[in-house]
């Protein structure tokens, strides 16, 4: 039986010929790559022939990066900056949202200032999130456009649009919560946890292939 290696998720398919489409990322057949023939031992592939590191034509090393960004970037992937920076606002997000919700069932103002404050930490977090998310996807995913990337940059765009709007609003009125929109508060809050939600779950069978 042969192996065949998605080229953009690393997915891995055994059978005579590559799926019509990869069952993680959705790319069509022609993105897969032949790895080997059946081997007896289990798991034991050999990377694709085109993945081979090119020849150097001249002196130096061919793979140095090109400059001091390229050299961060390289950096950045390498060491999955995206999956570690994502968790600091993934672990916040759901206790801001939560306080949210009870000092909207309580009417605490105390709750609320703590809800605010966690916000502003997930905000500070995003960027960096979603910096390393566009490279990652550029380098590790070569940009594939399929639906599942579609589904994460909505869900990234949504995570990130709900949670201004949360600290703007919030900045401007502090007393939202117990205004009549106090419920149009919580909704935006609803939408930033479930976009962040979706698009870790994304993120999740992106790395874990399942
Ligand atoms: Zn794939």
């Amino acid at each position: 039986m042969k192996k065949w290696q998605c080229s953009v998720c690393k997915y891995i398919h055994t059978g005579e010929t590559p799926p019509d489409k990869c069952p993680v990322c959705g790319v069509s057949s022609d993105k897969f790559v032949l790895l080997k023939a059946e081997s007896d031992a289990e798991g034991d592939t050999l990377p694709p022939a085109e993945s081979a590191p090119p020849k150097s034509s001249g002196p130096g090393p061919v793979t140095e990066p090109a400059n001091l960004y390229e050299k961060i970037i390289g950096i950045m992937v390498k060491h999955h900056a995206h999956p570690v920076s994502v968790h600091i606002p993934n672990g916040i997000l759901p206790v801001a949202v939560i306080l949210f919700i009870l000092a909207w069932a309580l009417g605490s103002e105390l709750f609320v200032k703590a809800g605010f404050i966690n916000l502003i930490f997930v905000i500070l977090a995003l960027p960096f999130v979603l910096f390393s998310g566009a490279i990652e996807w550029k380098k590790r995913y070569a940009q594939a456009l399929t639906t599942i990337f579609k589904i994460k940059i909505l869900a990234a765009a949504l995570t990130t649009t709900a949670c201004l709007i949360s600290v703007v609003w919030y900045l401007i009125n502090p007393l939202v919560l117990s205004s009549s929109k106090g419920w149009i508060f919580i909704l935006v809050n609803i939408v930033m946890l479930a976009s962040a939600g979706i698009a870790g779950h994304i993120g999740g069978k992106l790395v874990f292939k399942d």
